[in-house]
């Protein structure tokens, strides 16, 4: 169901995150960027999951994870995402996810999902050893999650198309087999997908190489003199590659009118690593200013931060309840 503040003929996107926390400028120019250009667009209907069942697939430990999603949500508005017409909710909250995974669970194969190849890729890297069912099983889950509220955009990097391949799949099965209720939901990819961390590997908290998006002006300045550079670049003098710094990177994203003058003086040697850091670290905070001035607001009211969840899982609700009818009667049982 559409927003009802909205027109009716929008596009109806489905996006979410498992809740870890504080949110960092990895996850802004792989996601949140996308999801608030797509808000602000106007021509679509944003449902916002917080996939805390999702989070169990590889962290069975749950004591810190309605922490984490409120820190998650507290970002996402920080960010720009607005609840008014982007409801934001808990999957754990609205039990038709589990519902629908069950049925879609019946749709689909072990070994389908075992060619699963960001699955083989997770195994190998995380060093996962065995995996659960339930973590086999997840695409399944992520199929229900979009579906539900009949998603026709996900907004997703490269390396979630194929769990989108899956979604189509299932839902041009339940199709065939029972009647047309499920759109073939569309991936479209975001433009800048990946920043990397302050060492170069990809950002994350757990790495210690990340700004998150509620650092402090001071924090940012702080952890941007650690980045690594040019390492042929040893002193101011020296000529530098900026195509091979990472800080140039950051300048690319975050300070695109000074892009060019960065480039010449790091080449001709007359701009510093030491000022060329700091130049990015102002910029990334002049960026992040309107961030932490939301942030802030809802820091201070924790009822409306709850007010909001709890109006995001109404509508969400509402939304599943009416799909799950449609299924129920297309497929005759209920
Ligand atoms: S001057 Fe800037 S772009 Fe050039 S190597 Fe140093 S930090 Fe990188």
């Amino acid at each position: 169901m559409p927003n009802p503040k909205d027109p009716v003929d929008k596009k109806i996107i489905l996006s979410g995150m498992r809740p870890t926390g504080k949110l960092h400028l990895g996850h802004w120019t792989g996601a949140l960027e996308n999801w608030v250009a797509l808000q602000n667009d106007g021509g679509y209907s944003n449902f916002h999951l917080i996939a805390d069942y999702h989070a169990l697939t590889t962290n069975l430990d749950t004591s810190h994870i309605y922490e984490y999603s409120i820190d998650m949500v507290l970002d996402w508005l920080a960010a720009g995402i607005d609840p008014e017409h982007s409801p934001v909710f808990r999957q754990s909250q609205v039990k038709e996810h589990t519902e629908l995974h069950l049925i879609f669970s019946m749709l689909i194969t072990k070994s389908r999902l075992e060619r699963n190849p960001t699955l083989k890729e997770q195994v190998r890297d995380l060093d996962l050893g065995p995996i659960s069912y339930g973590y086999l099983g997840y695409p399944v889950l992520q199929a229900a999650d979009i579906l539900l509220y009949k998603g026709e955009i996900v907004p997703v990097g490269d390396d979630q198309l194929s769990h989108i391949e899956i979604t189509r799949e299932i839902a041009r099965d339940f199709n065939r087999q029972y009647g047309n209720v499920f759109p073939e939901p569309e991936p479209k990819l975001t433009k800048f997908a990946r920043l990397p961390g302050l060492d170069g590997k990809k950002m994350s908290k757990s790495l210690n190489n990340a700004i998150l998006l509620s650092d402090s002006p001071e924090d940012v300045k702080k952890k941007m003199k650690k980045a690594v550079t040019d390492p042929q670049k040893i002193r101011k003098g020296d000529p530098g590659r900026p195509d091979v710094c990472l800080v140039f990177t950051y300048h690319k994203k975050f300070n695109a009118a000074e892009e060019q003058e960065i480039r010449r003086g790091c080449e001709s040697g007359q701009l510093g690593c030491v000022d060329c850091k700091m130049r990015a670290a102002e910029r990334i905070n002049e960026f992040l200013d309107p961030f932490r001035e939301r942030r802030k607001h809802y820091e201070g009211k924790p009822e409306e931060v709850k007010k909001i969840l709890k109006n995001g899982e109404e509508h969400a609700r509402t939304v599943a309840q009416r799909t799950m009818n449609e299924v129920h009667q297309t497929m005759k049982i209920g």
